[in-house]
Parts: structure tokens; C-alpha cells; sequence
């Protein structure tokens, strides 16, 4: 009885423990509830926050006036890259620096091809080089196109083929160097591959110049005629293949690069030697328009002279940095000696009968061009009116 007393005393103190202690952490853990509520609710605050940032950088309004600050830089660059200012020669990059005694009015680099063909309207150091060639362009594709639409009954298959490989070499010489020009700021290998053409351009107008006078001059003697048209295409081939290497493009070659192409003008002096000696100079002037030839030989001399020894600003340095420095010159006596001989070689083929009158026939070894000779008769007699 009395143990169980003391059973019963023993589980009333441990209940009145236990409702004692859940009383007191009753409060503690209703208060953790209330705060991982709360730290629940913030959580889903950020959440949503970070959803709505998330959705409004990558709105496309959004990206847009992000990007604004960046799109405003590359804008005021380009725009600074747009308004150059031409520059002393000590301030061009090494491979812009080509003639030392041009001090002032260089342009910078330019980046964009647009902006190069921009700078054909500003004035700068190849202002002058760049319009010389470039008018030149323009009134050689004129001649050119008023020489294709005469009437074909004037003209045969063989005098337009003559006629094309000089106008081609014309307006390709005076295209590529107008190019050339206008390009070469852009940038170093830009202004190679055009410095290229250039020469090429020079090479090709040589060739295109002599095939008229040579199919004229010859016209009834086959074998000199294929033999003197070979002699010159391969030395112009011989200066395209060296102007294209890159060690030939340096500027110390420049003595040789003029002198190679002179050497390929004065080997005109061949044919021309053999026509004076085989038909006499009063002949070779009076029907082959040597004294065209000659004046085209001594402009393309001269100019190409005036262009190695750069003179006049040698002379006096810094005082022809726009106008009248010796590449001007030298394109001018370039566009002058095209001209002269286009008038020429006009002059020739206006003489076109008197050749066919005087082919032998087949005497000398040399065969008579017997296609043109025979078609002498069939054409008009008094030569084609190039010259008026
Ligand atoms: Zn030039």
C-alpha cells in the first residue's frame, strides 16, 4: 500500500516537471516559429525581387539602355577616326613614310575604305596624285568608248584588237594608280597589294602601247611584227613578275623598280631602229608617226626621271607638299605621253592603206600579211579618218 503510494507520489512530480518545462519552452519555440516565418517571407521577397531583375535585364528595352553608354563610345571613335587632320611626316607610321622631303599635309591612317575614298575630296599630299590619274581614268574610258561605237564597217577585227590592248593598258595603268593612291592610307597591307597593281598597271600600258604601232609600223612583215610584239610582252611580263615579289616593293628599289621600267620603254628603240633603217626616216615619220613615238618615249623618260630623283622637292623640302611635287609630275607626263600616243597611233592607222599599197610580195623573207592585204581592197581606200 504504501509502495504504491510512493509510485503514485513519484509519477505526479514527474507530470508536474514535464507540464512545468513545456511551459517554459512553449514561448522559446513559438518564437523560432514566428521567426523562420518570418526569414520564410524575406526569402520570398528576394526570390521575387531577384525574378523581377532577372525579367527586366533581359527585356529588350532593357538591354537596349544598357548598351547605349557603349554604342555612345564606339560612336564618338568613330567619329574621331572620321575628323583626321593631316599630319606631319615624322608622325606616319614607318610603312606610310615614302617621301622624306614631303613635311607637311600627310594624312594619318585611315581605317575604313570609305573614308580613304573620302579623302579624294580633302587636301592633302595625294590630292594632286590622286586626281592626275584619276581624270586621266575617265577620259581614257571616253576615248575608248567613242573609238567602239564608230561604225565597224571602218574598222577591222585586228585594228580593234590593237586598239583594245592600248586602251585596256591606258585605263588600267591610270585605274590602278588612282586606286593606289586613294588606298594606300588605309593600311600597310592594303597599301602593298595596290602598290602591286600600280607597277603592273605601268608594265601593261607599255605593252598596250607598242602592239598598235608594231602592227602598223610591220604591217606587211608577219615575222618582225610577231617577233618585236614578243620581245615586248615578255619584258613587260619580266616586270609585272618582279613588281608582284616583295622584296622588289621596298622603297630603297625604287631606283631600280624606275630604271627596269625604262629599260622596257627604250626597248622600243629595237623595232623602231629596224623601221628607219629598212624604210628610211622621212617614211617612218611621214606614214609611222615615229615623232610620236619619240614624244611619248622622252614624256615617259622624262617624268619617270623627274619621279626617281624627286625632284623639286629635294630642291627645296617642305615647299611642294601639295602641289607640283615630282609624282605629280610624273603622272601628268604619264596621263600627256598616253595621249600623245593614242594621237599617234590615230595618225598610223589612218595610214593603213599606203602599208597594204607597199606590201612586197614575199621577197625579203619576211611574209606579207596576206589576210590584211587581201582585205585591202574591200575596205575604204582612203584609210580610216581617225585624225580629222
Ligand atoms: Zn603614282
Amino acid at each position: 500500500m504504501e509502495s504504491t503510494q510512493t509510485t503514485r507520489s513519484t509519477l505526479t512530480a514527474a507530470a508536474t516537471t514535464t507540464l512545468h518545462r513545456r511551459r517554459n519552452t512553449a514561448p522559446a519555440a513559438a518564437a523560432i516559429v514566428a521567426e523562420a516565418r518570418r526569414e520564410d517571407e524575406h526569402m520570398n521577397a528576394l526570390d521575387s525581387m531577384a525574378a523581377s531583375l532577372h525579367n527586366l535585364y533581359y527585356d529588350p528595352a532593357t538591354k537596349e539602355f544598357l548598351s547605349m553608354p557603349g554604342k555612345a563610345l564606339d560612336k564618338a571613335e568613330e567619329i574621331a577616326r572620321r575628323v583626321w587632320t593631316a599630319v606631319h611626316h615624322q608622325h606616319l607610321p614607318a610603312w606610310l613614310r615614302d617621301n622624306d622631303f614631303l613635311h607637311h599635309g600627310h594624312r594619318p591612317q585611315l581605317h575604313s575604305v570609305s573614308e580613304c575614298f573620302r579623302s579624294i575630296f580633302r587636301i592633302h599630299t595625294e590630292t594632286g596624285n590622286i586626281w592626275t590619274h584619276l581624270i586621266g581614268f575617265i577620259v581614257f574610258i571616253v576615248l575608248a568608248t567613242c573609238f567602239f561605237v564608230r561604225p565597224w564597217i571602218e574598222i577591222r577585227w585586228q585594228e580593234v584588237a590593237v586598239f583594245s590592248a592600248f586602251f585596256a593598258g591606258a585605263i588600267l595603268c591610270l585605274g590602278f594608280s588612282f586606286l593606289f593612291h586613294t588606298l594606300y592610307c588605309h593600311s600597310e597591307k592594303v597599301g602593298y597589294i595596290f602598290g602591286k597593281l600600280d607597277y603592273c598597271g605601268i608594265a601593261l600600258l607599255t605593252i598596250g602601247s607598242f602592239v598598235p604601232w608594231l602592227y602598223y609600223s610591220f604591217y606587211c612583215r608577219l615575222s618582225s611584227k610577231i617577233f618585236y610584239l614578243g620581245l615586248i610582252i615578255v619584258l613587260g611580263t619580266l616586270c609585272i613578275v618582279v613588281s608582284m615579289s616583295d622584296q622588289f616593293s621596298q622603297p630603297k628599289f625604287r631606283p631600280l623598280r624606275a630604271g627596269l621600267f625604262i629599260a622596257l620603254g627604250l626597248s622600243g628603240v629595237i623595232p623602231a631602229t629596224h623601221f628607219v633603217i629598212t624604210d628610211g626616216i622621212y617614211h617612218a615619220v611621214d606614214h609611222a608617226a615615229l615623232h610620236w613615238v619619240i614624244l611619248m618615249a622622252v614624256l615617259y623618260i622624262t617624268g619617270a626621271v623627274i619621279y626617281a630623283c624627286r625632284i623639286p622637292e629635294r630642291i627645296w623640302p617642305g615647299r611642294f607638299d601639295i602641289w607640283f611635287q615630282s609624282h605629280q609630275i610624273f603622272h601628268m607626263f604619264v596621263v600627256a605621253a598616253a595621249a600623245v600616243h593614242l594621237y599617234g597611233m590615230y595618225e598610223v592607222a589612218s595610214n593603213r592603206p599606203f602599208f597594204e599599197q607597199h606590201c612586197p610580195i614575199d621577197s625579203t623573207g619576211d611574209t606579207p600579211y596576206a589576210a590584211d592585204a587581201a582585205d585591202a581592197d574591200t575596205n575604204d581606200a582612203a584609210g580610216i579618218s581617225f585624225v580629222q
